[in-house]
């Protein structure tokens, strides 16, 4: 039996997209022939009729299904549905908008077979078409997290790739809630080979993130996967104490030298503010810690699924 491959795409108002990415996926099973494919189209929530288009082409192609979610979940949750439904030997994800060129996949396949990878991952050289302050924020973004994780994850890297199924059986056995796919396959380890290639822009819609979504994706992305935020609270506690201990010393020896005169409340109040101020702010980093747990031991399911068309569907998990 040939490999079946699946390709999971999360996909969200993407009724302008899902046909041309059909179309270009078309061209590349034609190109695969020694290949079976399934596409696993998963309505995230969409407000369009990004439903109807899925309906019409699993009705024209048997190759492809789809799931839709009661409710946007977001892209996270709409890509576990799919790893939940994956029966190929081999899954992929892809984007709908085509950012994620399927022309790829062939190539990436043909890295699988030598043996030597167990997976392939896009990883974008360049970041034409992106307003500068976000490749700015993203660059940042991704050197700090290196250095205080323990996902390894590549700058420009998507979540675009092709894997084996060992893979995705460590994907979907980890359950968090608050899922950070980039440090979700860096943490699960496996070989995987760093395929560059340049951006390319969505074909039609437009992008789903905004400035302030990013930022808050990027929290989430640090604390999942890194204690250092913790750690550097810990620290301030510590300088402060000594700060004060000398503070105390000092004061203690003025007093005994030159006696006590009244003078000095405008240090004093700067001294109390900027101590609230760190107080204030190692609360928020260990609340934001506490949050995700609260999160996590809910134990809510992480989709819905209120459609398919396929039988053997898991309506939640
Ligand atoms: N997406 C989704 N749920 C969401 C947001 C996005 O399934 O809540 C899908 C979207 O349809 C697309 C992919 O995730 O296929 C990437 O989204 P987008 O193109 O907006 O992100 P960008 O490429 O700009 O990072
Ligand atoms: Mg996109």
């Amino acid at each position: 039996m040939s490999d079946l491959i699946s390709v999971i795409v999360p996909c969200y108002n993407e009724e302008a997209s899902l046909p041309l990415f059909h179309q270009a996926m078309e061209g590349v099973m034609a190109q695969m022939e020694d290949c079976r494919f399934e596409i696993l189209l998963v309505d995230d929530g969409s407000k369009d009729g990004t439903a109807d288009v899925m309906r019409e082409l699993a009705k024209k192609d048997p190759r492809v299904s789809y799931f839709c979610l009661s409710r946007n979940f977001g892209k996270e949750a709409a890509m576990y549905a799919g790893f939940c439904h994956v029966q190929g030997d081999y899954a992929a994800v892809m984007d709908a908008d085509l950012q994620d060129p399927p022309d790829l996949l062939p190539e990436m396949f043909r890295i699988l077979q030598s043996g030597e990878y167990d997976s392939v991952a896009a990883r974008r050289v360049s970041r034409a078409g992106e307003p500068p302050i976000r490749s700015w924020f993203a660059r940042r973004f991704y050197s700090l997290i290196n250095k205080i994780s323990e996902a390894d994850i590549v700058d420009g890297a998507r979540d675009f790739r092709l894997m084996k199924r060992e893979m995705v059986e460590a994907i979907v056995a980890m359950g968090e809630s608050s899922r950070f796919s980039k440090g979700i396959f860096g943490w699960i380890g496996f070989r995987t080979y760093w395929m560059p290639y340049e951006n390319v822009e969505r074909v039609a819609g437009e992008t789903k993130w905004s400035f302030w979504g990013l930022l808050g994706y990027a929290l989430d992305g640090i604390v999942n996967f890194s204690h250092v935020p913790l750690d550097i609270a810990s620290w301030f506690g510590i300088l402060m104490t000594v700060v004060s201990f000398l503070a105390i010393l000092f004061i203690i020896v003025r007093k005994l030298l030159f006696g006590d005169p009244v003078a000095g409340w405008a240090s004093t109040a700067c001294i109390i503010t900027f101590i609230g101020g760190i107080q204030l702010l190692c609360l928020g980093i260990i609340g934001k810690y506490l949050a995700t747990v609260y999160v996590e031991v809910k134990k809510r399911p992480h989709f819905i699924i209120s459609e398919s068309s396929r039988d053997d569907v898991k309506r939640i998990a």
